[in-house]
């Protein structure tokens, strides 16, 4: 294991921290390392392998398009990118979807769509897009400018151009923020990075209404908090308010990389031949990850589960919070919660990996919970007693 470990660290750019260890199969919500040993995963690929591991449907469905046709490019239609484009129009509510593959895609073709739409319909000078402190939205140059974080950015201005910042959840520095040149606000239901920190019901309501008024196109970031994530499909079908555009990744492919921008009609005219590619996109064997995962989000009670889970493992984190002060608040939707202390929680996150459950912190005091969405209540039970029994050594 080492020595596989020393050569990547001679290989890979050094972008990771990584844990040492090497992941090397999973099932169900367990993963296992190259040395056999076993871990309840409670990160999911960070909140990507949403079906859990090894999900018969997906792997068949997948070798079954893997026979027929891996990739053929846009230029020709294929049947995998129309089916799982209707049913994300379908669930979505929206009426035009562009597929990509990864979340930092899904977020630039959101913004450049936004600018395109607004400068043909309401004037050239229509450009600024306003983000939110605290966001985050991808690496790319685009998508980096649009985080509202300055840890991701450092060193690496000029940034573009025409993004401003208004405090998250506060409808006066939005207003502030608005000004002749407006034409789009870009927000995350849920901040995912900024600590698993939900929008307020009336706020996000406000938001849509100040949007309509001025004429704004309103962009939700769901690449973490979309795809059932919530109990929900999106996750603004939790808060009743509806975009003009959603980014997706992350869940949408349960594990294989592919991301979309879903339109309302309107919005989707901003795009006409040669405005937007990509060369990978809606590439079929992707599409087919998208369609079985779609189809198996939208079975009965596979929301109900996440929704249940969901609710346990709060009312278990909070269980948790009564018994050590050094927890301060728990928090977040469905199976995307996080527990906010007032400790560093890099050493809790490492001590509750070696007893065989991994977790992810979203900052440096937040530990978030983001299990496959397939996750059972002996699983969370299982995380809290080994959660548990690392904060008891914490006091
Ligand atoms: C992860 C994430 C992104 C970026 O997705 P990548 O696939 O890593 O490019 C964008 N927005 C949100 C909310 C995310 O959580």
């Amino acid at each position: 294991m080492e020595q596989l470990i020393n050569k990547g660290k001679e290989l890979l750019m050094n972008t990771y921290a990584q844990f040492p260890i090497v992941i090397e199969k999973g099932e169900g919500v367990k993963v296992y390392d190259n040395k056999g040993n076993e871990y309840l995963d409670f990160v999911a690929g960070i909140a990507v392998n949403c079906l859990g591991y090894k999900n018969d449907k997906l792997i068949a469905a997948l070798k079954q398009q893997l026979e027929k046709l891996i990739h053929c490019s846009n230029l020709y239609w294929n049947e995998p990118a129309i089916e799982a484009a209707e049913l994300l129009v379908e669930h979505s509510k929206l009426d035009k979807v562009f597929f990509c593959n990864s979340g930092a895609e899904a977020i630039e073709g959101s913004l450049k769509l936004a600018r395109k739409y607004a400068k043909k319909n309401l004037g050239d000078n229509k450009n600024e897009i306003i983000t939110m402190k605290n966001s985050f939205h991808g690496r790319t140059y685009g998508a980096v400018t649009a985080t509202g974080q300055l840890k991701y950015q450092k060193g690496l201005d000029p940034l573009l151009p025409g993004v401003k910042y208004a405090e998250f959840n506060n409808i006066e520095s939005l207003l502030q923020a608005i000004d002749y040149n407006t034409c789009a606000v870009l927000l995350e239901p849920i901040q995912g990075e900024g600590g698993i920190r939900p929008a307020n019901k009336e706020y996000l309501k406000q938001v849509r209404d100040i949007c309509d008024m001025n004429n704004l196109v309103l962009i939700f970031d769901e690449v973490q908090c979309g795809m059932g994530r919530t109990g929900e499909m999106f996750a603004y079908q939790l808060y009743d308010v509806k975009p003009d555009i959603v980014a997706l990744a992350k869940g949408l492919g349960s594990g294989v990389p592919i991301g979309a921008v879903i339109a309302n009609e309107e919005i989707a005219k901003g795009f006409n031949p040669g405005d937007h590619a990509s060369t990978f996109g809606g590439n079929p064997l992707a599409c087919t990850a998208a369609k079985v995962v779609l189809e198996e989000i939208s079975k009965n009670d596979f929301l109900d589960n996440v929704k249940e889970q969901g609710n346990y493992l709060t009312k278990k984190l909070n269980e948790l919070k009564d018994k050590y002060e050094f927890i301060t608040d728990v928090r977040g939707h469905g199976l995307m919660k996080g527990m906010e202390m007032n400790i560093p929680v890099k050493d809790v996150i490492k001590k509750c990996m070696e007893k065989g459950l991994l977790l992810v912190g979203s900052g440096e005091r937040i530990i978030r919970f983001v299990p496959p969405l397939i996750v059972k209540k002996d699983d969370i039970d299982s995380a809290i007693a080994i959660l548990g029994s690392v904060l008891e050594g914490e006091i």
